[in-house]
């Protein structure tokens, strides 16, 4: 064995041993509808105006380490109330490492349902957190009662809950929630990663209880380029998760996008009205497809599930040079399902002729 090999295993914690790096697929060249990113660009004067203001960026200067403007702007378009507060993260990935470093005692553990957003669980094994997890029904929704037994019995210090669900599409109950919340000794993040495909949010929430935070992103609306997340709380628990966040995570260029971004706020949201337009259009042209199930979405993504074998269908979607995510043999419960990212009318369209071409091999 080498040097390094040895001094691997001789230094490194088991559990970086034993992970496998998070495989992002390469997409080059292909029409990209596995990473739920927003496919519209900023018309040319749009652009013209936003790098004429970076053009004034000090990058030889260290970024606001609070990003006070930043968010006191992100306050004003998100209608954060008083009394709570907005802690930057480089993107909701960080958010969510700095909750769970924070809080993982010797005999905490961290709580999320199943099929849901990898990344919980992925942090909860860093950190060195114990990680509980609930099956969702066969329709995705939560199951109140098996989640408020294991709630009761666990008691775990942070439990996350993606309202609408990331791979599923679907929101919970804010009923089964509230009693979640009230059942909860630890802190429950609501993850409003699609808020912007939805109806109504739970930000009141975070205000209502004093163990719920709301976690939201600027991924899915135009921005995953920027890597720029967001927690949202009563300013108690952000003073103490700002104490671990490092003080320069929100570069210079991030600062000032997104502060430019959220200016124009209304070309994102009219973006994301385009595409809850473009979901109803997308589900209702698959569904009318033979051995096609498409779940019912509040996200800017679909769920199907194929009668033929989806692994060979998502294949046959990559020769025809459209990337999506195929998520059969993940989750039992996602068996023989494919999520697919909605886009723009024309990329829309190219993937239903090559999806037919699929289904037809
Ligand atoms: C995409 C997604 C995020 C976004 O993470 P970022 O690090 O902000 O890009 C967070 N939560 C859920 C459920 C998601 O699907």
């Amino acid at each position: 064995m080498s040097d390094i090999e040895n001094n691997i295993r001789r230094l490194l914690t088991p559990v970086v041993q034993g992970m496998h790096a998070y495989h992002v697929p390469s997409a080059a060249g292909m029409l990209k509808l596995d990473a739920m990113e927003n496919p519209y660009q900023w018309d040319a004067d749009l652009k013209a105006q936003w790098l004429a203001y970076i053009n004034s960026a000090d990058i030889n200067r260290y970024p606001s380490a609070s990003a006070d403007e930043l968010r006191q702007q992100i306050r004003r378009v998100m209608q954060v109330p008083e009394g709570l507060d907005v802690m930057l993260g480089n993107g909701s990935d960080e958010i969510i490492q700095i909750l769970a470093m924070a809080m993982a005692l010797p005999d905490a553990s961290l709580f999320a349902v199943e099929p849901s957003f990898v990344m919980y669980k992925v942090v909860a094994d860093t950190v060195g957190l114990a990680y509980h997890s609930v099956l969702l029904k066969p329709d995705f929704s939560l199951d109140a009662s098996a989640t408020l037994a294991a709630v009761k019995k666990h008691q775990p210090s942070l439990l996350f809950f993606a309202v609408p669900n990331n791979p599923t599409g679907n929101g919970f109950s804010r009923d089964d929630l509230c009693r979640v919340i009230e059942a909860a000794k630890g802190l429950v993040i609501i993850d409003e990663a699609y808020i912007a495909f939805t109806e109504g949010d739970m930000l009141d929430l975070a205000s209502r209880y004093d163990n719920v935070l709301v976690m939201r992103t600027f991924s899915k609306v135009g921005l995953a380029g920027l890597r720029l997340g967001m927690l949202i709380g009563k300013t108690a628990w952000i003073e103490q998760f700002n104490k671990i966040r490092l003080p320069y995570n929100i570069n210079v260029l991030t600062q000032m996008t997104a502060s430019f971004a959220l200016r124009h706020y209304h070309v994102l949201l009219q973006q994301a009205e385009a595409i809850k337009q473009q979901r109803v259009w997308l589900a209702s042209q698959m569904q009318a497809l033979d051995g096609v199930e498409v779940f019912p979405s509040q996200a800017n993504f679909l769920l199907v599930r194929t009668r033929k074998d989806a692994r060979n269908i998502f294949d046959s979607l990559k020769r025809s040079g459209v990337l999506v995510k195929c998520l059969t043999g993940g989750h039992p419960l996602l068996d023989s399902c494919l999520r697919i990212t909605v886009s723009t009318p024309e990329e829309n369209a190219l993937f239903l002729q090559a999806f037919r071409v699929a289904l037809s091999q």
